[in-house]
């Protein structure tokens, strides 16, 4: 099995409006040769023009969230379908935000990713631990414990990522060391490979969580870190090539 292609993945969050298209344009016009599959993933509303942005450049473009229905009444809620028809080729899904903010289980993080599936989109599910749980020794069996609930059997033989954020390094400037994200990263790897067989060791797990141009480098080169998951850094398109020359 060869070692999955990086992917840098920008995640803007509840962040942007149609001027900062401008952004997402300097980066694609900054891009230049790189080994990394390169992603943004803007606002639901902003997929399609942001889409159409790009449609000459490398950078693909992805959701952050789909419902765990086709169609329906679920008022205010998007569909992975919809998400695919207004441009997007990924989706984010079951981030830290969502689990706490919105209650979201392993379970609906696997039912929605069922759903990004039947909609042809590539998910990247998100992990992670608390900062509690890592000081009670936790982060392992927290982490594997999502893998292991999160993604469904039908991932198998399909394109997908992992992502591991822990929660506490998420927006604060805080990260992990390198030893800490490399153990993390053998124990998400050794659960892909039990679940999905040789097919695991093709799967690329990101890491999350503070990652900006000064620490990209040490952080993507380290050992089972297939690219990154960028919130803050990835608005900025200096920033985020930063990071994305660092692969
Ligand atoms: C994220 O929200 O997925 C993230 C990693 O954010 P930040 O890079 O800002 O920590």
């Amino acid at each position: 099995m060869t070692k999955p292609q990086p992917l840098i993945a920008g995640n803007w969050k509840m962040n942007g409006l149609g001027a900062s298209l401008g952004e997402a344009r300097a980066i694609a016009a900054g891009l230049g040769a790189t080994s990394a599959r390169v992603a943004l993933c803007p606002p639901a509303v902003l997929i399609h023009r942001m889409s159409e942005a790009l449609k000459d450049s490398a950078v693909l473009v992805g959701g952050q969230d789909n419902h765990w229905d086709d169609t329906g009444a679920f008022t205010g809620d998007t569909s992975a379908a919809m998400l695919a028809d207004a441009g997007a080729g990924m989706v984010i899904l079951g981030h830290s935000e969502r689990r706490a903010g919105y209650r979201e289980t392993d379970d609906i993080v696997a039912r929605k990713t069922l759903a990004t599936l039947r909609a042809g989109l590539e998910p990247i599910v998100c992990v992670g631990e608390t900062l509690e749980q890592r000081k009670a020794g936790e982060a392992l069996a927290v982490v594997t414990g999502q893998v292991r609930g999160s993604l469904p059997a039908d991932l198998a033989g399909k394109a997908f990522s992992v992502a591991y954020e822990p929660v506490w390094a998420i927006g604060t400037g805080l990260t992990p060391t390198t030893p800490e994200i490399e153990e993390v990263h053998r124990a998400i790897r050794a659960t892909l490979v039990e679940m999905f067989g040789e097919a695991g060791k093709g799967v690329a797990i990101l890491y999350g969580g503070s990652v900006k141009p000064s620490n990209a480098a040490e952080i993507l080169h380290a050992d089972e870190v297939g690219g990154a998951l960028v919130g803050g850094a990835s608005l900025k398109a200096e920033d985020f090539l930063g990071i994305i020359r660092a692969v």
